[in-house]
C-alpha cells in the first residue's frame, strides 16, 4: 500500500490496519479471543471488539469488562441482541449454540456496525462458527477475512474436509462413518463430535456452511504450533485437505500472562493458597472445562477414584452448563462424608479457578482433563501430563493429539456423553496413581513444554507467523 500523504483516516492509502473481531459465545471460544487481541494490540493495528450484549455466561460479561478496562486502545463495539425465534425453533439447544445461531442470524445488522467503525476497518477476525455469515459481508465491505479457529489443526482439517466426504459419498444414505481425511488420518465415527452423526442437527448444519466458507477466507489462525500437529498442518497448507486452502498461521499458544484475566490476586484465591502448602508435583488437578456438565452418578465414580487413588488433588466441579445457574450444592451432589474423608489432601470448589496459574504451580503433578483444545494447549505449554477423558464436541479429536503429540495419555476407551455407561471409580483411580507415577509420561511432556517455549521465542514458528499475519494486515 502506499503510505498516506495527509489523508483524513479512511482514506485510500492507509497503512495502519484497523481489525474488527467477532467473537461468539462460551469461555473456550471468548478466552482465546481476548489472548490474541492483546497480543495484536503490541502490533502497530487498531483493533475494534464486537461486544454481544448480553452474555450467556457471567464469566463471559468479567472477563470482557477487565478486557475493555486493562486495554484502553481497544474499541468496543455493542451489539444488542434482538429477540429471535431461535431457541423456539430448536428447543433444549445447548445454550451456546443458541446462541451461535442467533448471532448468525442477526449479522447483517452487525455488518451495518462494522461499516459505520472509524477509522475504517480493513479486516475482520471472526470466531468460526459464524465464518459462513461474516465472509460474504467482509467481502462486501472490501474487507479482509480471517478466522480465528479455537480447535487443533486436526479439527480445522475435519471442518473443512467434511461438506467433501458429504459430497463425495457414494451411498449418501448410509450415514456419516469413519472420516479418512487426506493426508491428516482416519477419523473414527465414535471420534467425531457425536452431533455430526445427524444432518439435520443445528449444529450439523452450521457446521456444514461454515466448513464449505473457511476455502474463501483470507486466512486461518489457529491456536496450536508446528511441532504439535506436524501432520495435520502440513496436509492442510499443502492443499492435500481441500485445494486452494488459504495461509493458515499457528499463533499457539496464545500468551496467557499478558491478559487481563491473569490477576493478581488469583495468587491469593483460595484454591491456590491450599496449592502452596502441597509438597511438588504431588497434586492431582481435575477440570473438565468451562461448560461440560458431567452427570452426578458419574462424578460420584470421580470422587470415590479420586479418594481410593491416595493422590492429593484440587477438583474444579461444574454441575450444569451455564454459570449462571450453578446452584447445586457440591456436598450434596458428592454424597455423605466425602468432603470429610479427604479433608486436608483434597480441595474441591465449583468456582472459577484461574486454571493457567494452577497448571504453572509447582506442587501440580498431572492434569485430569476432558480434553478441551485449551486445556491441552494450556498442558502443553505448562508441560504437564494430562490423562485425557473426552466428554463430547471435539474433545475425542483433540485427545488424538494429546497422544500424537506427547502431552499425554488417552483413555480412547472410556465413555463420554451420550453413552449410557459410567467409567467406575476404581479405574479412575487405578489409572491416576499410575500415572502419577510415570516417569517417561512426565518428560514427554515436559519436551513438549520447552518445544512451546522455543515456537513462541523470537524467531520461533508461531512468532514468526504473528508477524506474518500482521505483515498480510498491512497487504491491503
Ligand atoms: N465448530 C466448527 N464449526 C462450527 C461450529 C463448531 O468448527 O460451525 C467447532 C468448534 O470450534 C469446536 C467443535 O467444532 O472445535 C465443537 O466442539 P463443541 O461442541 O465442544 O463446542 P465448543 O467447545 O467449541 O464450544
Ligand atoms: N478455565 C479456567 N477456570 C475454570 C474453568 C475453565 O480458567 O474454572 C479456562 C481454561 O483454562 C480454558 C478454558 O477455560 O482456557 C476452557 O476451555 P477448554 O477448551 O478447555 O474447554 P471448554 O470450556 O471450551 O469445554
Amino acid at each position: 500500500a502506499v503510505p498516506s500523504s495527509g489523508e483524513p483516516d479512511g482514506a485510500r492509502g492507509r497503512t495502519r490496519p484497523h481489525v474488527v473481531f467477532v467473537p461468539s459465545a462460551g469461555m473456550g471460544h471468548l478466552l482465546q479471543f481476548i489472548r490474541f487481541i492483546t497480543t495484536l494490540s503490541s502490533h502497530d493495528v487498531d483493533i475494534s471488539v464486537v461486544t454481544v450484549v448480553p452474555t450467556v455466561s457471567a464469566a463471559e460479561a468479567d472477563h470482557l469488562a477487565a478486557l475493555f478496562a486493562d486495554f484502553h486502545a481497544i474499541r468496543r463495539v455493542d451489539f444488542h441482541l434482538p429477540p429471535s425465534d431461535a431457541a423456539a425453533e430448536f428447543p433444549g439447544a445447548d445454550p451456546f449454540l443458541l446462541r451461535w445461531e442467533e448471532i448468525r442470524r442477526s449479522m447483517h445488522l452487525i455488518g451495518t456496525a462494522i461499516a459505520g467503525v472509524t477509522p475504517r476497518a480493513t479486516a475482520i477476525v471472526t470466531d468460526v462458527t459464524l465464518v459462513s455469515h461474516v465472509n460474504p459481508i467482509a467481502k462486501n465491505l472490501g474487507l479482509q477475512c480471517h478466522v480465528l479457529f479455537v480447535s487443533s489443526a486436526t479439527m480445522m482439517s475435519l471442518l473443512s474436509y467434511f461438506p467433501i466426504y458429504l459430497d463425495e459419498k457414494k451411498n449418501p444414505q448410509a450415514g456419516v462413518g469413519d472420516v479418512d481425511i487426506p493426508g491428516v488420518r482416519c477419523l473414527k465415527k465414535s471420534w467425531l463430535p457425536q452431533p455430526l452423526l445427524n444432518l439435520n442437527r443445528l449444529f450439523t448444519k452450521q457446521f456444514i456452511e461454515n466448513g464449505r466458507e473457511i476455502v474463501k477466507t483470507n486466512g486461518v489462525l489457529i491456536n496450536t504450533f508446528d511441532a504439535l500437529e506436524p501432520v495435520a498442518l502440513t496436509a492442510l497448507r499443502s492443499g492435500k485437505v481441500v485445494a486452494g486452502f488459504p495461509p493458515v498461521f499457528t499463533v499457539g499458544p496464545h500468551n496467557t500472562q499478558a491478559t487481563a484475566t491473569t490477576k493478581e490476586d488469583d495468587e491469593v484465591s483460595p484454591p491456590m493458597a491450599w496449592l502452596r502448602q502441597q509438597p511438588a508435583r504431588s497434586v492431582v488437578y481435575v477440570a473438565f472445562g468451562s461448560r461440560c456438565a458431567v452427570s452426578h452418578d458419574q462424578l460420584r465414580e470421580i470422587a470415590a477414584g479420586l479418594e481410593a487413588s491416595g493422590c492429593r488433588f484440587l477438583w474444579i466441579v461444574k454441575t450444569t452448563v451455564v454459570d449462571r445457574d450453578d446452584d447445586a450444592g457440591v456436598r450434596d451432589v458428592l454424597g455423605d462424608g466425602f468432603m470429610e474423608r479427604v479433608e486436608g489432601r483434597g480441595f474441591v470448589t465449583k468456582e472459577w479457578v484461574d486454571q493457567e496459574a494452577v497448571l504453572r504451580h509447582p506442587a501440580v503433578g498431572m492434569f485430569l482433563s476432558h480434553s478441551g483444545w485449551n486445556s491441552v494447549v494450556e498442558a502443553a505449554t505448562a508441560g504437564l501430563p494430562l490423562l485425557a477423558w473426552p466428554r463430547g464436541g471435539d474433545h475425542r479429536v483433540a485427545a488424538t493429539v494429546v497422544a500424537s503429540g506427547g502431552v499425554g495419555v488417552w483413555m480412547e476407551g472410556w465413555s463420554w456423553d451420550g453413552e449410557d455407561w459410567l467409567v467406575s471409580g476404581k479405574e479412575i483411580g487405578d489409572k491416576v496413581k499410575e500415572m502419577m507415577a510415570d516417569a517417561a509420561v512426565r518428560e514427554r511432556a515436559a519436551k513438549v513444554g520447552e518445544e512451546v517455549a522455543k515456537a513462541v521465542a523470537v524467531g520461533g514458528t508461531s512468532h514468526t507467523s504473528i508477524l506474518e499475519f500482521v505483515a498480510k494486515l498491512k497487504a491491503t
